[in-house]
């Protein structure tokens, strides 16, 4: 019985290598990624479908959520850390700390309302995370203050050591090097370096150099800028547009060239002192990484979050798409720019996929927080910004 169960096995195997003939393989020897940064950019550009055919033009999304980090900040991080090496502010292997404020897709000090999960995940990567009062984090002195407590040197660092419960966890303080290094996306010219270097030359060459309109919301500024300029270089006529969400002062400096005006002041909510619906964009300050944009900013839009929270719940059913609350504020504006433009066909609108609903859980993907935030989520607001 073993002879037979034997030349059993020995015609099934004939006989799968006869139903499975492998196709021929082309051998690559660059396809291995050198380590995680690696993972970093490069991103595709996906068609947005349910938009492109309902409007007969080009909707195209930079998948920024397939970044290792799960962002579009990935790439800026990277940038900010490798320019602060090369300028000497900050040494690998001395367990130099990074200080940043953040809404979590950049890391360690952020607003007490952003996503419980932003939180989770920077504590599992190993950041320390302190959480601050909304208005105190877009508060320019006191992240001026907070650069100089933190670009601390040598003397500083020594009595910190001491100090410090943590001490086990630093640099022996015969370390020569300054530890603290603050990386101030939001006034980082190596931010906007990431995008006009990086995502932008990376649009172009997907696009074949065919953009009519790349669409951003601004956060820091970074992207719009970096992006815009670039575009901007290659072919003066693309136009770059502003995604902004409900509370933001930037419509405002856009179309009429102030931050605020005292009746919308009264009349809405400030930004900074409420709980955001929609993460990572809409400002009510001027950075110097979105001075660089202002420019080049032909028109703004103002997505209310009922448009984009119903917006994210037309593309998970349309199209498959699960993305987060700025990625979706920023298809409204695509929408609400080729409308306004009456195009048709021939055109394509670029914008920035930032990151994915897994993000977003506890509030823009929470149906009970948005109806306590008085939030509908809406698919006519959709199906009527789509009709001709
Ligand atoms: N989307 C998300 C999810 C973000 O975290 C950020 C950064 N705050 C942005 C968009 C905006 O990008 P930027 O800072 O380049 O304006």
């Amino acid at each position: 019985s073993t002879s037979f169960a034997l030349e059993y096995q020995k015609r099934k195997k004939e006989h799968i290598a006869r139903q499975y003939k492998p196709r021929p393989i082309e051998l690559r020897s660059d396809e291995i990624i050198k380590g995680v940064t690696g993972l970093i950019g490069n991103t595709p550009l996906v068609r947005i479908n349910s938009l492109s055919d309902a409007l007969g033009v080009e909707i195209l999304g930079k998948a920024e959520f397939l970044n290792p980090g799960g962002s579009v900040k990935d790439r800026v991080a990277l940038k900010i850390i490798d320019d602060a090496e090369k300028q000497g502010l900050l040494h690998p292997h001395t367990g130099s700390r990074i200080f940043e404020g953040t809404v979590g897709s950049t890391a360690i000090i952020m607003p007490d309302d952003v996503a419980e999960e932003k939180v989770k995940t920077l504590l599992a990567l190993g950041a320390q995370v302190e959480r601050v009062r909304p208005a105190s984090i877009v508060d320019k002195k006191q992240n001026l203050a907070k650069q100089r407590a933190m670009s601390f040197g040598v003397e500083d660092s020594l009595s910190d050591h001491a100090a410090n419960p943590r001490s086990h966890l630093l640099p022996t303080p015969s370390s020569t090097k300054p530890r603290g290094f603050f990386a101030d996306q939001f006034e980082n010219r190596s931010n906007f370096e990431a995008h006009f270097e990086g995502t932008g030359p990376e649009i172009w060459r997907q696009t074949n150099g065919r953009v009519s309109a790349f669409v951003s919301g601004a956060g820091t500024g970074g992207t719009v800028a970096g992006i815009g300029q670039f575009l901007k270089s290659m072919d003066e006529d693309v136009r770059i547009v502003l995604a902004d969400p409900e509370g933001s002062g930037l419509y405002n400096k856009v179309k009429h060239g102030v931050m605020f005006d005292r009746r919308e002041a009264e009349g809405t909510k400030r930004r900074h002192q409420v709980d955001t619906v929609v993460e990572g964009i809409g400002i009510n300050r001027l950075t110097k990484n979105m001075e660089l944009a202002l420019p080049i900013l032909s028109d703004a839009f103002r997505i209310t979050d009922a448009e984009a929270v119903s917006m994210s719940r037309y593309l998970v059913e349309h199209d498959g798409l699960f993305l987060g609350s700025s990625s979706a504020c920023n298809l409204v504006a695509c929408v609400k720019l080729v409308k306004k433009m009456a195009w048709r066909d021939g055109q394509s609108v670029v914008t920035i996929l930032c990151d994915s609903g897994n993000r977003h859980y506890s509030k823009f993907w929470n149906d009970d927080y948005l109806q306590r935030a008085g939030t509908p989520i809406d698919m006519h607001i959709i199906e009527d910004l789509l009709s001709p």
